[in-house]
């Protein structure tokens, strides 16, 4: 398995696999052609459905900048051998082109050239799925992040901690901003309102939930505005696990060394999901993204508490297999519906798988791998509709006005 610096990538959003994908290609083209002066890019499959709405086509220009480039979307091409496809071309003055490539946008920000053999970064970890990584904390006597700190270096708490940082600096940033985000919709940015608006009458425990739900809604409207992010495991599900962290600590006031523990945690159920599934929308629908970080999220609340790393397993379990089916429709290719209000529901979720794993242990019969295994069918079988197309569900039912 791959470090967990593969899969907390900090960066702009509103889609890991839209636009940092892209912009790496853009990088890599560019370095690749330095004499070009003048670029087209041909995006295919759920890069050019739903490419406008998720801002491909404006991180590649700001990338090539300031160089120009043409921007084609060809939803025509089909049997792509990637549902993220991108071909760059690069021509001189004259009009001369010096040359092209094809990329896939591969999820979580990570890119595979076309005629370059399939490249996984290195392996850290000596573990082919969640079974293994509870059979070695069994054998060791260690807890879940104890193996993160062994396996990657003591220094992967630096680079935790400033996950935990960017998360954080991104849900004040979003708690802070009102407006509208950017596109047609026309979406009204609701965090603020949500973190101050006190409904007469309110119970403690709906305190709770609209304090919960508005950390999440910051993230994943700063990540539909282009600000910066993490991805957990992915841009559009950014806002589950932040919520998560950040409302449990305020309520508790856990240490930041407990919650880079529970970071460490979150990440290893999450390169689990990555190594064996997806975690990519456009592979395997929502299930693969809003799922897996109702999983990482419900794991990471456990460690908070202390939990045993069965807990953990089964917190995960719990928080993915009632996401299972779960499809990828937004609506004009903006990250913004179903996508904000999903992140909210779903850190609600995530506590709620946590709270009744730790009553429930030792009654369950589903393991972690066998609901990642599921969630991966379930995804191939999707109709590609509701693989991040916009061609289904809401995107399909809601017309822009
Ligand atoms: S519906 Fe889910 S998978 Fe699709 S873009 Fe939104 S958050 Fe990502």
């Amino acid at each position: 398995m791959e470090s967990l610096k593969e899969l907390y990538k900090i960066g702009k959003g509103p889609s890991s696999s839209h636009t940092m994908g892209p912009e790496r290609a853009a990088r890599d083209f560019s370095r690749l052609y330095p004499r070009a002066a003048r670029f087209k890019v041909t995006l295919y499959g759920s890069l050019a459905y739903t490419g406008r709405g998720h801002l491909t086509d404006k991180v590649i220009l700001a990338t090539l900048a300031p160089k120009p480039c043409g921007i084609v979307f060809d939803t025509e091409k089909q049997d792509l051998p990637h549902p993220n496809m991108m071909k760059f071309e690069g021509f001189d003055e004259h009009g001369l082109r010096l040359g092209k490539k094809k990329y896939y946008s591969i999820g979580g920000g990570n890119i595979r050239a076309e005629d370059e053999p399939e490249t996984r970064p290195e392996d850290v970890y000596p573990f082919a799925n969640f079974e293994e990584i509870l059979r070695y904390a069994k054998e060791k006597n260690c807890t879940l992040d104890r193996i993160v700190y062994d396996f990657e270096g003591e220094e992967i708490k630096d680079f935790l901690l400033y996950v935990w940082h960017t998360m954080q600096s991104a849900i004040w940033r979003g708690i802070d901003t009102e407006g509208l985000l950017p596109g047609e919709l026309k979406v009204v940015r609701k965090a603020k309102t949500l973190f101050e608006t006190v409904p007469e009458h309110e119970e403690p425990e709906a305190l709770e939930k609209r304090h919960l739900c508005a950390f999440a809604f910051a993230t994943s409207e700063e990540n539909a505005s282009g600000g910066t992010i993490v991805t957990a495991p992915t841009c559009g599900a950014s806002g589950v696990l932040p919520a998560a962290l950040f409302y449990l600590s305020r309520k508790h006031g856990f240490s930041e060394e407990k919650v880079v523990a529970a970071l460490a945690v979150a990440g290893l159920i999450g390169i689990t999901v990555k190594q064996n599934a997806s975690v990519s929308g456009a592979e395997a629908g929502c299930q693969a993204e809003i799922g897996t970080a109702t999983a990482m999220a419900a794991g990471a609340v456990c460690r908070l508490f202390d939990a045993s790393a069965d807990e953990i397993e089964y917190a995960a379990e719990i928080a993915l297999e009632h996401q299972l089916g779960l499809t990828c429709d937004p609506i004009g290719g903006y990250v913004q519906i179903p996508c904000i209000e999903r992140n909210a529901i779903a850190s609600q979720r995530a506590l709620s798988a946590a709270a009744l794993a730790r009553i429930l242990k030792g009654t369950r019969k589903i393991s972690f791998d066998l609901i990642v295994k599921t969630m991966y069918e379930t995804g191939k079988d999707l109709n590609a509709r509701y693989r991040e197309t916009s061609e289904g569900g809401l995107a399909a039912y809601y017309k822009v006005s």
